[in-house]
């Protein structure tokens, strides 16, 4: 099957041999700290000064890791399909931009914005947060926080994201758990629209059973491959 429409859903998973570590794996994120404390409203009230140091040592760590070839891979397939094309990642980093990704939305945020909790404004914010940064927009000291989505918080573009879903023929989740909710319950959106679901993963997600295919491998491997055979595939229609 040829698609015409195409929504991808990526995951911590896909950054994993990028050097990022992931969340709920042995030895990923929330094995070390808990979630509770860094990555909630109720968290950041409680001790904004932790929270800040938690993705301040991200953003550093971010900025000295490069995009494998699974980001590549998606660059690739958003730059040669002229159909409707939707990459959707939870994850943070810029590796999918940097990967040269154009049709992107960053549903939990990222990691280089600041928010201002004062006038509502985002500003780009390579460098290190502190409860004393002061917001460019309207100078307020003391009300910047990383523009991510903390647990409890409304997700980005979910009405953009909703709209692909629901015209969608093709959805592919990459290097994802399935747990976290309205993310993991993508794949029920696109199933409902009729199209073809396919996980690529290092082990079968949570949700693996809800998947039509699911694919076991490393991102770097599994998702040029799936690529590629999908550009071949719609090479082989155009020719
Ligand atoms: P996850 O850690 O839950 O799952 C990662 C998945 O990737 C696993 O299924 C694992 O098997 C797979 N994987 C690991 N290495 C891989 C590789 N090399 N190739 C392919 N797959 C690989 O991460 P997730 O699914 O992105 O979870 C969504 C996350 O969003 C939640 O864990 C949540 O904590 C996080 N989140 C973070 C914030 C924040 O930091 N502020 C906010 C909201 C949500």
């Amino acid at each position: 099957m040829i698609p015409s429409s195409i929504v991808i859903l990526t995951g911590a998973g896909i950054s994993a041999e990028s050097g990022l570590s992931t969340f709920r794996d042995i030895g990923g994120i929330w094995s070390k700290i808990d979630y509770r404390d860094v990555a909630t409203p109720e968290g950041y009230a409680r001790n904004p000064g932790l929270v800040h140091d938690f993705y301040n040592r991200r953003r550093r760590k971010m900025k000295s890791v490069q995009p494998n070839a699974a980001h590549h891979a998606l660059a690739r397939l958003d730059g040669a399909f002229d159909g409707d094309f939707l990459l959707v990642t939870q994850n943070i980093d810029d590796l999918h931009e940097s990967a040269g990704a154009r049709r992107l939305v960053h549903m939990h945020g990222e990691l280089a914005s600041a928010l201002c909790e004062a006038c509502g404004q985002r500003s780009r914010w390579p460098g290190d947060m502190s409860v004393n940064s002061q917001c460019p927009h309207c100078a307020t000291v003391g009300r910047l926080r990383p523009d991510v989505v903390w647990f409890g918080e409304m997700p980005y573009h979910m009405d953009r994201i909703y709209a692909a879903l629901g015209g969608c023929d093709l959805f592919v989740a990459i290097g994802t758990s399935g747990s976290v909710y309205p993310a993991a319950q993508f794949v029920e959106e696109a199933a409902l629209a009729g199209a073809r679901t396919v996980e690529l993963n290092l082990e079968p997600s949570e949700n693996h059973a809800l998947f039509d295919d699911s694919i076991q491998g490393q991102a770097t491997k599994v998702v040029p491959q799936f690529v590629d055979d999908l550009l071949a595939r719609m090479g082989a229609r155009a020719g």
